[in-house]
């Protein structure tokens, strides 16, 4: 084992986070929540962030334990560990190759949502309520559900123990709140209306690719 091969993971674990920040849950209950709210453009982004620490916080719960796990059972220092994180790489990639292809770029539960009579479906905006019930149920929203995307990513770092644990943990808490903080203020902005469509439709592909990559770096760096 060695650091090059954790700051591989850690760099695709950045790209994980950032693009999965790109799924509508993300960021959509943010823009609707600030204009209803009328909150300014710091507040907004100190909220989104709030929020996006709050969500990672609940999945790095889950890699804490598959850390402990897996330091417990010595499970890193097997030879036969790198075909094992990589064959849960290429399944999780399978899995979102697959949402890819039949079409569910989007990942996470539902944002409530209304069909409007030519077959499109929108957004219900929320009814204005105070500031702290607002920033409540964003926390909220979002916390309850983890990041499945990050599971596989933690199981690769499972070689490096702890050390590998904080330093995933910090990686991909900076690339979530940094990709929240962007789609959520240029969505506000009004800018970037095309490439945030872009990115929303090949979100589950993308990811499947860079789950890939790592599964490779693992497979062919890690002996
Ligand atoms: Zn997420």
């Amino acid at each position: 084992m060695n650091d090059a091969v954790l700051n591989s993971i850690a760099l695709t674990g950045f790209g994980v986070a950032f693009f999965h920040a790109a799924i509508p849950t993300h960021w959509l209950p943010f823009v609707l929540t600030a204009r209803v709210q009328r909150w300014s453009l710091p507040r907004t982004i100190a909220i989104t962030a709030l929020a996006g620490t709050g969500h990672v916080a609940f999945t790095a719960l889950l890699g804490f334990a598959m850390t402990w796990l897996g330091v417990r059972l010595s499970i890193s220092s097997s030879t036969w560990f790198p075909r094992i994180a990589a064959g849960i790489l290429f399944a999780a990639a399978i899995y979102y190759a697959f949402r890819q292809m039949r079409g569910h770029g989007h990942v996470h539960f539902n944002y409530p949502h209304e069909h409007l009579h030519d077959g499109t479906v929108a957004p219900v905006p929320p009814p204005r309520v105070s500031d702290r019930a607002a920033i409540w149920s964003l926390f909220a929203f979002l916390t309850i559900s983890p990041c499945e995307a990050f599971l596989p990513i933690y199981a690769s770092g499972i070689r490096y123990g702890w050390k590998g644990f904080v330093a995933l943990t910090i990686i991909l808490s900076i690339g979530t709140v940094v990709g929240m903080v962007v789609f959520t203020t240029t969505t506000l902005a009004g800018l970037n209306r095309l490439r945030l469509e872009w990115m929303e439709k090949y979100e589950s592909g993308t990811i499947a690719g860079l789950l890939v990559l790592v599964a490779l770096l693992v497979l062919f760096l890690e002996r």
